[in-house]
């Protein structure tokens, strides 16, 4: 027997903006949408969500989170993360082939990963594989893998991770050849490691004064625009489809946009903490706001918020990046570990800037839904709501707040940079296929429906 729900009264998020409707769901994909007060709705008699006074959008698609399962589940974990992500009304997420241990970079620890993960997830999720300068020699063993990844990551400095070696430059090319080979994305973490390494070296010698002046310093925006340019020849050599991670700078993200204008298949993301903290935050907070590229200054800020308007960029991700409090709570900043813990607060944090900032929300929202499906080849079954598709769903009020406090974070190790802030809006429920796994009044439902996501070739 099918089963049948229905999402009433809302403003939807359609492909053609905003509209009041009413969402008919069955056996949890979007059936129809109805004018709210038209008669099908007046009739039916089934299971019904009131969603007046909310928005409807798209689940969003986190296509950036470390998880860490297996492995390192004293800093994140598959049950915590999703139940985070689920809070901010995220229904997807993909996570990363690091800090996981080991490192998704063979079939054999994907396939591990795979089976350690069923039934554990309360969001749907795929995986990423992982191209090192270890593995990349083993085209055979990547082939096998690619069946099974959404997309290929690899580092173009030191990863942190030591089962992941970045691949150095004269390396891209293979790994370029490849991905391009298996008609699979290659994404980069793109900072040119020889110019970190040398500034690194310089800074942590000189025993500055101000070590988190030092360490902004010690990681220039001249690093990701070397790592950049060298990767976009390389992609266009071999027609890869190139993905930048985390891009920090709209400096960069321009040169990005002229390569995309030049016919190179180049999608690029920007994650929320370059859109909401500066340089001047990290100055003040330290550690907690330490990532790699670090944060910029306040007119790199503004710039990013001027490509988002301009379209220049693609997709937001959290880079959700996990740690033990300890691993921030060190005598010296360089020691500290690089990452910023934000799953639960991406969305709430971004659609509040950008209410405050009268940016129309519909320029905003593709970049965690329909442009993230687009990206990774999954729009035939989420990102937007229209029929067929997964009936993946966040409402969200814009009458209520939300108070990022201590207690409310979900995930594993309780502290954010987020931590305090007031947002101008509240996730009220995130609907998975059909099914709430959260509600503002009872949180995350027992039953954990996340499902993993098979590529498609
Ligand atoms: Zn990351």
């Amino acid at each position: 027997m099918s089963t049948e729900l229905w999402v009433k009264n809302g403003y939807v998020f359609t492909e053609d903006g905003f509209r009041y409707a009413s969402i008919r769901i069955i056996d949890g994909k979007i059936d129809t949408l109805y004018e709210c007060d038209s008669e099908p709705i007046k009739e039916n008699k089934t299971n019904s969500i009131d969603a007046s006074g909310c928005l409807v959008v798209p689940g969003f698609i986190d296509a950036h989170v470390h998880f860490n399962d297996p492995g390192r589940t004293d800093w994140e974990g598959i049950e915590t993360g999703s139940t985070a992500a689920a809070i901010g009304g995220t229904t997807t997420i993909f996570d990363m082939p690091l800090n996981c241990s080991p490192s998704v970079t063979t079939v054999k620890s994907l396939h591990n990963k795979r089976e350690y993960l069923t039934s554990q997830s309360y969001v749907d999720y795929a995986l990423w594989g992982g191209m090192t300068s270890n593995s990349i020699s083993n085209t055979e063993e990547l082939a096998q893998m690619s069946e099974g990844i959404i997309a290929w990551k690899a580092f173009m400095s030191e990863s942190g991770i030591d089962d992941f070696p970045y691949v150095p430059p004269q390396q891209l090319e293979q790994a370029m050849k490849i991905a391009a080979q298996q008609n699979k994305i290659l994404a980069l973490h793109a900072e040119w490691e020889e110019e970190i390494n040398t500034l690194t070296t310089f800074y942590k010698n000189q025993n500055a004064l101000n070590e988190r002046k030092a360490f902004l310093a010690s990681r220039p925006i001249s690093a990701e625009e070397q790592a950049v340019s060298y990767a976009l020849e390389a992609a266009a050599k071999y027609g890869t489809c190139v993905h930048f991670v985390h891009i920090s700078s709209a400096r960069v993200i321009k040169l990005i946009q002229q390569a995309k204008k030049s016919g190179i298949n180049v999608t690029v993301e920007t994650c929320p903490h370059y859109l909401i903290f500066d340089e001047e935050d990290f100055l003040k907070a330290g550690a907690i706001l330490k990532c790699a590229p670090p944060l910029r200054s306040r007119e790199e800020v503004e710039g990013l918020w001027e490509c988002i308007s301009n379209g220049w960029i693609d997709t937001i991700g959290s880079d959700h990046s996990p740690c033990l409090f300890s691993m921030k709570n060190t005598d010296s900043i360089w020691e500290a570990w690089g990452g910023i813990q934000g799953v639960q607060f991406t969305w709430l944090a971004l659609l509040d800037e950008a209410l405050k900032r009268k940016i129309p929300l519909k320029d905003i929202l593709p970049l965690g839904t329909a442009n993230v499906a687009n990206v990774f080849g999954i729009s035939g079954r989420k990102g937007r709501i229209v029929h067929g598709l997964d009936a993946d769903l966040a409402l969200i009020s814009l009458d209520e707040t939300t108070i990022a406090d201590q207690q409310s974070i979900a995930f594993r190790n309780q502290y954010s940079p987020y931590e305090n802030r007031n947002f101008l809006l509240k996730v009220k429920k995130t609907i998975l296929r059909g099914k709430v796994i959260y509600d503002d009044q009872f949180g995350v439902t027992p039953e954990k429906y996340g499902q993993y996501i098979q590529p498609r070739k």
